[in-house]
């Protein structure tokens, strides 16, 4: 049998890490069993569908590699395919509502002609009893010709599912095992709205079915529900697929991610410069974990190791120090010319006006920095020193508990040196050998020449050696001058 697997999201808002998640297991599964992965989007909520939520839905897991078989997938714009749709729900109402109707036909449904206000009314004086509110199966107990009168005169209806009293519902789940709920605990859900539009319950049903879907998998939230649809399922004859649900997401603070924080939407963390592979590898481990120790992981790697044994029951707690980690592992990684088209970006954000700078110098920056970012958006801030010149404090020029006049004297000599060299020696090897010899020969403490030169260079209390920085500034035209302006306006503060 084909192993079918969906991701099923509501255009409410844009594609959050939970998101994320559920695609990218769903994904998985189906691509380790050689399965197809489905895309549908469930935009029965007209009220709460937000614009461009679909766009950004979809463009962001093609974007992550999570292409999708059928359905919805990006190909410069919105586009879907295949022979089971269409995948929008909101096109496939005709489809909810014969099956609505097949239901009320074999008295697994019902017509519900009840008003808001009666509703209402039973909902309070049940709040009174300190019952739970459930529909009180009022409608059910309509004669035919009282339905039949009804609906020709077009009254408001509804139809809900007619939930047998003092039954069982059983279901397995692969991550949670055996879960039993009393159907006296089950509301006559509400199938078909009165505007003709399904609930989630009926349409995910129908077309989790119509899809032909194996597994289902989505978030630890969606258990209450299944319950309704484990009884729909069997209302319809029809053999329910598997459920798989992931255990929710949790801040640190232990408590549930909620997609409405901004915060949790991918596009907030591709922005803050976390890379796409990066961010996937992590949330790979939000509720699985391979069971081994390696912790880094592709795509193809994660299809290998996936499976649904190894799914936690847990929560999954997101932990950004982790994320962190990862980021700067596969920024370590990364290929100097690779990193520098995906830095660039961020590097225009932060003012740097890089069209100004040959591609030699700007990757060479990079390089430098390169072990020590964490995230893209980090770079503008490390890299700074480059493109304009420090504000020195003066204090921070002098080494530990040395001599002002020691450090400006080392400046001055260290400025009138380099101003002998040739611009072709501020490379690394070679400055760092000239200039250590020079040290040398003058009798220099070390870190009393090596020190003020690197804060003249970058006005920072940490950066790279003055070395590198030199090397780096080498690869302009206008480095040396550059540098040696900076030596001197170091020596007029400590003046
Ligand atoms: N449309 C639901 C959502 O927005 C999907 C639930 C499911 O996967 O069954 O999360």
């Amino acid at each position: 049998m084909e192993i079918r697997t969906r991701f099923a999201p509501s255009p409410t808002g844009f594609l959050h890490i939970g998101g994320l998640r559920t695609a990218l297991f769903s994904f998985l599964w189906a691509r380790k069993n050689s399965g197809k992965f489905i895309l549908r989007v469930e935009d029965t909520d007209k009220a709460r569908t937000v614009p461009g939520a679909l766009e950004n839905i979809v463009q962001t897991l093609t974007d992550f590699g999570l292409t999708p078989d059928e359905g919805f997938y990006w190909d410069n714009g919105l586009k879907s395919r295949g022979e089971l749709g269409p995948y929008l729900q909101s096109e496939r109402l005709d489809i909810y509502k014969k099956h609505a109707e097949e239901l009320v036909s074999n008295k697994h449904a019902y017509y519900c002609f009840c008003t808001e206000q009666r509703l209402e009314q039973s909902r309070k004086e049940q709040q009174e009893k300190k019952l739970p509110p459930k529909y009180d199966k009022h409608c059910l107990n309509l004669t035919a010709d009282e339905i039949k009168s009804k609906l020709s005169s077009n009254q408001p209806h509804v139809i809900r599912l007619n939930v047998p009293s003092d039954q069982v519902v059983r279901f397995t789940d692969l991550v949670h095992g055996e879960i039993k709920v009393s159907t006296n605990d089950v509301d006559d859900q509400v199938l078909l709205k009165s505007d003709g539009f399904p609930t989630y319950h009926l349409a995910v049903v129908v077309d989790d079915h119509l899809m032909n879907i194996t597994h289902i998998i989505r978030g630890e939230e969606w258990i209450p529900s299944t319950p309704k649809h484990i009884l729909l399922y069997s209302a319809f004859g029809w053999e329910s697929p598997q459920f798989v649900h992931p255990p929710n997401i949790l801040a640190k603070s232990g408590k549930k991610l909620s997609k409405r924080e901004g915060d949790v939407a991918v596009k907030d963390f591709l922005e803050k410069g976390y890379l796409a592979e990066a961010l996937l590898n992590f949330v790979a481990f939000l509720g699985w974990n391979p069971k081994t120790e390696q912790e880094i992981f592709n795509l193809r790697e994660l299809i290998e190791s996936f499976s649904l044994e190894k799914i936690n029951r847990s929560g999954a707690v997101l932990d950004f120090d982790k994320l962190d980690w990862i980021n700067g592992l596969y920024i370590r990684n990364m290929k100097i010319e690779e990193l520098f088209a995906r830095v660039v970006p961020f590097l225009v954000k932060a003012g740097i006006k890089t069209e100004n700078y040959p591609k030699s110098f700007l990757e060479k920056v990079l390089l430098l920095e390169q072990e020590r970012l964490k995230k893209l958006s980090e770079v503008g801030e490390r890299v700074k020193y480059f493109f304009e010149d420090p504000q020195y404090d003066p204090q921070l020029l002098i080494w530990k508990k040395s001599d002002k006049k020691i450090i400006l004297d080392n400046l001055q000599k260290l400025q009138n040196f380099l101003q002998t060299l040739p611009s072709e020696k501020f490379a690394k090897e070679s400055i760092e050998r000239e200039v250590k010899q020079f040290i040398e020969s003058q009798g220099m403490k070390t870190g009393e020449a090596l020190w003020p030169l690197r804060v003249a260079l970058s006005g920072l209390d940490a950066s790279p050696g003055p070395f590198e920085i030199m090397d780096v500034f080498g690869a302009l035209s206008e480095g040396k001058e550059i540098i040696l302006k900076r030596l001197n306006r170091a020596a007029e503060i400590l003046f």
